[in-house]
């Protein structure tokens, strides 16, 4: 076997038609799971990423309650859960609308709520499972301009803490990935200067790319991180130390 396999399980990444979440689809493939691809509107881009990996792809909004929830059903028994769908409606909080936080709280947060509470039964009966739920940086140290997805990524944290703890017991594992700035469609359209500012606090001096954060996820997810739970794994070239 080979270092952090997950041969035999099945695992739901959701936001994994493109960027991170489709690296870290690849990626749990890549070590020998059967991947539900969740999407959004990337039909064409989920249908290929799983036809490429041997997975199946399933269409849902999950921030949408009742589909999430059957988003995890139709996954079947699912080993492994992957919260990575997450968007950005960024604006200084006095001009902020209640749409803009309310989109960011639902997709980012509100989600991860839904997935987990869907997911966890089984994963109790089983008396294994684990669960990893991606954050961002900004969710430990702020940032100008995004009051509404650091809330929601700072709660992805204390709520995967809380979730630990609550499933230790059975076997269960819930951790958190933050990842620093990552070359997405998400942070493609940052100006010049704010990514050169980036690149400057980053001691590895470059951004990261998606297979950064998806390594980390396997490890995660691997019986090699058995007895790591509640925690929170900085992906992000040192940025935020
Ligand atoms: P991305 O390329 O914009 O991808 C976002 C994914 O989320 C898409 O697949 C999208 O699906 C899905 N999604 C959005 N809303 C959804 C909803 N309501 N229901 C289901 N799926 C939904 O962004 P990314 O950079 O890969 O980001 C992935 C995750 O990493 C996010 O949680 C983000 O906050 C986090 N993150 C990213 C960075 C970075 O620098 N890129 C840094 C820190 C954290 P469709 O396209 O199918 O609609």
């Amino acid at each position: 076997m080979s270092f952090a396999s997950l041969e035999g399980r099945t695992a739901l990444v959701t936001g994994a038609s493109k960027g991170i979440g489709r690296a870290i689809a690849q990626e749990l493939a890549c070590a020998g799971a059967t991947v539900v691809v969740g999407y959004r509107s990337g039909k064409d881009e989920a249908e290929a990423l799983a036809s490429e990996i041997g997975g199946r792809a399933i269409q849902a909004d999950v921030s949408v309650a009742e589909q999430a929830k059957q988003l995890v059903e139709e996954a079947g028994d699912v080993d492994i859960l992957v919260n990575n769908a997450g968007v950005t409606r960024d604006g200084l909080l006095a001009r902020m609308s209640d749409d803009d936080w309310r989109a960011v709280i639902d997709t980012n947060l509100s989600s991860v709520f839904y997935t987990c509470r869907a997911v966890t039964r089984g994963m109790m009966k089983r008396r294994a499972g684990a669960i990893v739920n991606v954050s961002s940086i900004v969710g430990v140290h702020g940032n100008w301009g995004q009051t509404n997805y650091g809330a929601s990524k700072a709660g992805i944290i204390g709520f995967t803490k809380s979730l630990a703890r609550e499933l230790g017991s059975r076997n269960v594992r819930a951790n958190v990935v933050a990842p620093g700035y990552v070359k997405t469609q998400l942070t493609d359209v940052l100006p010049e200067e704010a990514t050169s500012a980036m690149l400057g606090n980053t001691p590895l001096g470059r951004l990261g790319e998606p297979g950064d954060v998806a390594g980390a996820v396997r490890f995660l997810c691997s019986d090699e991180a058995s007895f790591i739970t509640g925690g929170v794994l900085l992906v992000d070239g040192g940025l935020g130390m």
